[in-house]
């Protein structure tokens, strides 16, 4: 028998009192305690957005988040920038464009971090454009890009800051006020910990302009509509209730370890990951790495694609692999959310197993060793 493992970059780990939490017998949306229950978890939510801004809870994939984004702030034949430093970046451009958008497509090489003075030079040279979009982390490669530099940019301009940080809110400090990002989104499975099926999105002041006067048609994902509602502390379409309990059983245990302690763990896993991943060989792949998921290089004469399968099949853990092997042939190990030092320590011992039956050379442990000297020495400063 092997015990089931989930490290991959979403769907993560779902701790067990949120499990316990949406067992519990179903109940009617329309109702006084299911408003008393919204009501507290967008409240709460704002304590996870860094924001005093209302967070709007949609019941989708995050990227209905990311198509809302677009789809309540751009005209057809508006002018945007996208960033497209991996997979999901592309995906900002494929929503733009279906929605009639100029768009004018930063492609950044993979692994790589958008520079925010490129950024800058295109808002300066061409003032009309009305949004940037960015992912704070790109999960495909495992890179950062520097939020808060970009937005310090956008806000000398017309343009708002849209940031897709669904692998970076919770792991990362992500200042949504204090930074000045104008839209600010995220999804129920990473490091929300609870499955699949909330998106979650919040807007400046700067933003809901941009909404007032948006013509696209809208109708599911109308942000006026969710305004509205949770004025009433609801929602305007049946919510995804199950998922909302236990969205207020992480925002619970995520404010009771402390925002800043929250971000150190995952800064001290992630560290320990990447030094197990080098010490066997696997060089990490982002310049600037993000704590959420280490992405790092299959060794030569060795697939990604097979290490993954291995772990997968034979030793029940579960990683994820590239999402473009022609770009760059990782592994992606996951440790978003519900992870601590123990998760570590299993994810790469079964790394060793899964490289020792495809042949690779190293030393029995050696990625312990240099794993469990940053674990326990505790968590660097973020
Ligand atoms: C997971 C993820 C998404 C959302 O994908 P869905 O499959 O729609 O939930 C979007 N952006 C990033 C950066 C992600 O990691």
């Amino acid at each position: 028998m092997y015990k089931e493992h989930l490290v991959s970059p979403g769907p993560t780990a779902v701790p067990p009192d949120a499990l316990l939490a949406m067992a519990k017998p179903i109940y009617h949306h329309r109702t006084k305690r299911f408003d008393a229950l919204f009501g507290e978890v967008s409240q709460k939510l704002k304590t996870i957005f860094s924001t005093t801004r209302d967070v709007f809870t949609l019941t989708s994939s995050g990227s209905g988040a990311m198509e809302a984004a677009v789809v309540n702030t751009i005209n057809a034949g508006d002018k945007v920038i996208t960033i497209n430093g991996g997979k999901f970046g592309e995906r900002w451009a494929k929503i733009n464009k279906k929605y009639g958008a100029i768009v004018d497509e930063i492609v950044v090489p993979w692994g790589k971090s958008v520079d925010p003075m490129a950024v800058d030079a295109k808002l300066k040279a061409d003032p009309s454009v009305v949004a940037v979009f960015v992912q704070h982390c790109e999960t495909s490669t495992g890179a950062m890009h520097d939020v808060k530099a970009l937005a310090a940019v956008t806000a000398k301009y017309n343009a708002i800051l849209v940031v897709d940080a669904i692998t970076a809110l919770g792991v990362h400090e992500c200042a949504m006020d204090a930074w000045g990002i104008d839209i600010l989104l995220s999804g129920s499975q990473k490091a929300l910990m609870i499955p699949p099926g909330l998106a979650l999105i919040a807007l400046s002041d700067k933003a809901w302009k941009r909404v007032e006067q948006c013509k696209t048609p809208v109708f599911y994902f109308d942000l006026r509509a969710a305004k509205k509602e949770l004025e009433k502390k609801t929602t305007p379409w049946t919510p995804a209730l199950t998922l909302v309990i236990g969205l207020n059983s992480v925002i619970d245990m995520m404010i009771a370890e402390g925002l800043p302690n929250v971000y150190a763990r995952h800064a001290n896993i992630a560290a320990a990951t990447r030094k197990g991943c080098e010490a066997l060989g696997l060089k990490v792949f982002p310049e600037n790495p993000a704590n959420g998921v280490t992405a790092a290089l299959a060794p030569k004469g060795l697939s990604g694609k097979k290490i993954k399968s291995v772990m997968e099949e034979k030793y029940k853990v579960s990683i994820a692999g590239s999402q473009d092997v022609e770009k760059a042939d990782i592994i992606r190990i996951g440790h978003i959310g519900y992870y601590d030092k123990s998760d570590i320590v299993l994810t790469l011992s079964s790394l060793e197993f899964a490289l020792k039956d495809l042949g690779h050379s190293f030393t029995w442990g050696a990625s312990l060793a240099a794993a469990q000297e940053v674990l326990y020495t505790g968590a660097p400063k973020v």
